[in-house]
Order: structure tokens, then sequence, then C-alpha cells
């Protein structure tokens, strides 16, 4: 469950961001002799970073820029060979700057949220190549190692989680397991959010009809039993005969009913180009359906497009990466693009970043994560759902209450911010909490380490993040939902009737992490030992 992160201030939101890959990469730059990486300036040319034997080459990308992802994969191969290489690129939306292009590896393992592929653009850095074998780190007491591994192992490997090999409907389903959940609670977009649930409608693009109809492998991430990732292979249409991993559950909502389409077969075609012209198919989704509601309002020059049109979606993919007519508008991003419509309320982002596939009048405590998420409209921060829609046993929490969501949210966040910092995979957290990470950071470290101070890491990890947001000018009154989840009632599911009480949850949570407002004050920074 090894990954590596990317973090920098966001082209998107202009918040602190960080965005995690899964693959094999992060363990072979390990292995290659880096912990990490620090990027500073800009090149002139296009240049791409070579990795090996500990040390780092900047090299002429002038052949490669312009390429897709996939290309620029084979390219390097071709290059270096296949063995024991990793290529992580950005693709053209990168180099054209689109606000929400990402870094791919693997072909379709991303840094996914928050735009940092447009900021390798900006630097006209196309890829990162690392050569390296497997290496067996020497500083660990690898007894004890191999005791807290075998024991994570189990717990994951526990046909009581929803991680468990070829048991759990993680590993069985992909994270697509969730689409029939959300649909019936009433806690999945359609038409831009403006419905909650997809009907009978929704079961063609489940991760059930996905294992029934064009599921053809099940890959996974270094030294991940899980296997979560779904290659699939579609068998009809104007896309036949595409193999591509992996329809996940958040751009079967962004790009199926939330664009008011269950035509599966598009949703992975789509998915596929955002792999090769590396762009976050969650906000491209949201731009896409935001623009269908505003071509339904009346509101776009020109013939806009209709709600389910898969062909002008999947064409539209393309001139958004390429910048190209209405493509330019779009690849500002949903939030940016409707305020230029003269309509920002039917973008539905927070601090610029569109929210992903849990909609917050079905899931409130996943609404209160979107306003409060340091990095904007996301559900990897505060993954709440885990306890909303009942995962993890022992932690189930009623979806449609506020109340104790503050508290809850507080802490999700603060136990993931620390998983986050030692890049484990967030679904570990569906088996494993504070004390397994505890246990597993001492042995890998050598220092002392306790569940509490798990919890107070993640903590501070979280105010310093807020702390760098306010002084990027996120203060007062920045941790909002759009209006359309705290106003607009929900129309269907078991969520009917209800809105987001963001107020009332605000206060909870503020309450809990000492803030002001939005605000972390002084005497927290403080308290917490941040400088
Ligand atoms: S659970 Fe899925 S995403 Fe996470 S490491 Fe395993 S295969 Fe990769």
């Amino acid at each position: 469950m090894v990954r590596w992160a990317c973090i920098t201030k966001s082209p998107l939101t202009g918040t602190v961001t960080d965005s995690h890959q899964g693959g094999r990469t992060g363990a072979r730059l390990r292995w290659a002799g880096f912990d990490g990486i620090v990027l500073r300036g800009r090149s002139e040319t296009p240049v791409y970073l070579f990795i090996e034997d500990g040390r780092i080459e900047i090299r002429d990308a002038s052949d490669v820029w312009g390429m897709g992802i996939h290309d620029t994969v084979a390219f390097f191969q071709a290059r270096y060979g296949k063995k024991n290489l990793s290529v992580n690129a950005i693709g053209p939306a990168g180099e054209t700057l689109c606000r929400y292009a990402t870094w791919v590896n693997e072909d379709d393992r991303a840094f996914g949220r928050g735009g940092t592929g447009a900021v390798g653009g900006a630097k006209k850095l196309k890829a990162i190549v690392i050569r390296a074998g497997i290496q067996k780190s020497r500083d660990v007491d690898r007894d004890a190692w191999k005791r807290v591994r075998r024991e994570a192992l189990d717990t994951i490997r526990d046909e009581k989680h929803i991680t468990s090999p070829r048991k759990g409907g993680l590993s069985v389903y992909g994270t697509n397991v969730l689409m029939n959940a959300t649909n019936s609670i009433g806690a999945l977009g359609v038409r831009n959010s403006q419905f909650t649930s997809f009907g009978d409608r929704a079961e063609a693009l489940s991760g059930e009809y996905v294992k029934d109809n064009i599921l053809v492998g099940d890959p996974t991430c270094h030294a991940c039993p899980v296997a979560c990732k779904k290659e699939v292979e579609i068998k009809s249409g104007p896309w036949a005969g595409l193999r591509m991993e992996s329809v996940e559950y958040e751009p079967a909502w962004s790009l199926g009913s939330n664009c008011d389409n269950d035509d599966i077969n598009s949703v992975a075609k789509m998915i596929d180009q955002c792999n090769d012209l590396g762009m976050d198919p969650i906000e491209l989704g949201n731009a896409l359906s935001m623009y269908m509601e505003a071509t339904e309002k009346g509101w776009v020059d020109g013939e806009g497009f209709a709600w389910g049109d898969t062909q002008s979606m999947v064409e539209m993919v393309e001139a958004i990466a390429r910048r190209e007519g209405v493509g330019d508008l779009l690849a500002e991003g949903p939030a940016l693009a409707a305020e230029r419509l003269g309509h920002p309320e039917i973008a539905m982002a927070c601090k610029g970043q569109a929210v992903a596939a849990y909609d917050p009048r079905g899931l409130k405590g996943m609404g209160l994560g979107y306003a409060t998420s340091n990095r904007g409209g996301c559900h990897l921060r505060a993954y709440v759902a885990a306890a909303e829609l009942g995962v993890v046993p022992g932690l189930e929490t009623d979806p449609l209450t506020w109340r104790g969501k503050g508290e809850l949210v507080k802490t999700f966040q603060d136990l993931h911010a620390f998983s986050d910092s030692l890049d484990l995979c967030k679904f570990s957290a569906f088996a494993m909490g504070a004390e397994e990470y505890a246990a597993q950071y001492a042995v890998a470290s050598g220092r002392s380490f306790s569940a509490d101070d798990v919890m107070l890491a993640g903590e501070r990890i979280y105010n310093l993040e807020r702390h760098y947001n306010n002084l990027a000018g996120f203060g007062r009154g920045s941790d909002t939902l759009p209006d359309r989840f705290t106003k607009e009632a929900s129309t269907g599911g078991g969520s009917k009737g209800h809105v987001s009480e963001l107020g009332e949850m605000l206060g909870e949570y503020y309450a809990a992490r000492g803030w002001q407002d939005a605000v972390v004050p002084a005497e927290k920074l403080r308290q917490l030992e941040i400088p």
C-alpha cells in the first residue's frame, strides 16, 4: 500500500494541495536512493528528470513534448527498457496549463486533484523517469518490521473488512461498490446535483455491472493484497476493444449520473482519455455537468451540449486538454468557468475545487468534510463516508444526522493527515486505525510512538496547512458549500427532503478545532508548537 505525494500550491484553488499516487513509483524512488524531490524554478525548454543509483539528471524532453501519457510511457520504455522502470508524466493538459491537469504513472495512477500537472507544465517538466530494482531497507529492525507487517496484512485480510482480498466489496468490485449504496440513500448527484438519486439507471454504472460485463483484470499497487483496481475491456460500440484501468466510483458519478449518462462504456472511454491527456476526471465531470446545466438554462453562447450527449462529452475532453473553443473556458475548472458565464451558483465547488461523489444532503458529515478540506472540495481529507455508509465495523453513524459530525470530521482529518504523511493508501483506514499506524511508524522510525502521538501529529499537519491557507488569503467565512446543498432539498432516495445543516456543523467543528471561524488563532499555533 505504498504511495507517494506531490505537494504544491494549487493552480486550481490557490490553497496548499497534496495529491497521492499508487502504483510502484513511490517505492522505486526510494530504491533509487531518494525519499523525495524538491523542484524549484522552471526550465525554458522541455525537460525530464532521470533518476538512478542516487543520481538525478535533467535531460531534454523535446521529443516527447506534446505526446499523450501512454505514448510518453512507451517512448521511455523503448529508450530505457521496461524492467525496473517507472515513468510519471504530464499530458497535453499539463502542457496547456489546464487547471486540473494531473501527473500519471504506469499509464493510470494519478496525482489526481488540485492541478499539480499544470505546475509540471509551467516548469516545462514533462516526466520523472526512475530506474531502480527492489532494495531492502537496512535501517529497520527486520524482525519487528516483519511482525507489524504481518499484523497489518492480517487486519486487511480479515473477512469482516471491506478490504479482504477477493471477499470484501472493495477488493471484488473496486471503489465502484459504492454506486448502488449512495443511490439508494439519496447521496448520488444527478444533473449537476440538481437531483440526488439516479433510480434504476445507477445499476448500469455500478461495480456489480462492471464485474458482470466488462471486467478483465484486478491489478494492484506495490505490496497491496487488496487489488481494488479494475481493468476493463469495452466489448461493443464506438470504443470497442479499448482496455483500460480503472472504472472508479468517483468518475462513474462525475462523468456518469451527474451528466445524466448511464453508458458505462463512455465513462471508461473518458477515464482513459483523462489517463492519457492528464486530467482529473472528477473536476472534468463537474465542468461538463456545469456546462450542461448552463446549456439547459440558456446561459451559453452557441449550442452548448445536452445532458447525456456522450459523443459531445468525449470530443470536449480532447478540446479541454488542448484548450480549443469552449474547451479553453472549461479548462479553467467549473468554479472559474461558471463565474465567467455569470452564474457561479451552478459550480458545485468549495474553495475553487469541485466536490466528489457524495451528496452532502444524504451524507451530512461528507458535506462538512468538503467545506473544511484544506485543498478545496475533497472526499479524501475526511472520508467520513466510512462511518456514514457503515463500511468500518464499530464506526457506524447515521448519515442524515448532523449532530456529532464536527468532532467526527476533525478526527478523520487528523487521522488521514497522518496516514497521508506516511503515504499509506487511504483505504488502509477501512481496516486500520491510530494504534496500527503508531505500531508501524514506531518500527519504521525506531522511535517510541503511540496512538495519541498519531492524532497529535495529524492535528499539527492539519493546522499547519490551514495556517498556510490563512496566509494565502482564505480567512473567516471561507469554509462553504454551494447553496444547492444547503438550500435546495434532496429530491430522492433515503435523504429526500433533507438539506445540509452546514452552519450548525461548522459550529461544532470550530469548537473541536479551537479555531476562530476558519482561522487558526495564534494561541492554537503556539499550543501545537507551530512556529
Ligand atoms: S487498496 Fe487499491 S488503491 Fe489502495 S494500494 Fe491497494 S490497489 Fe492501490
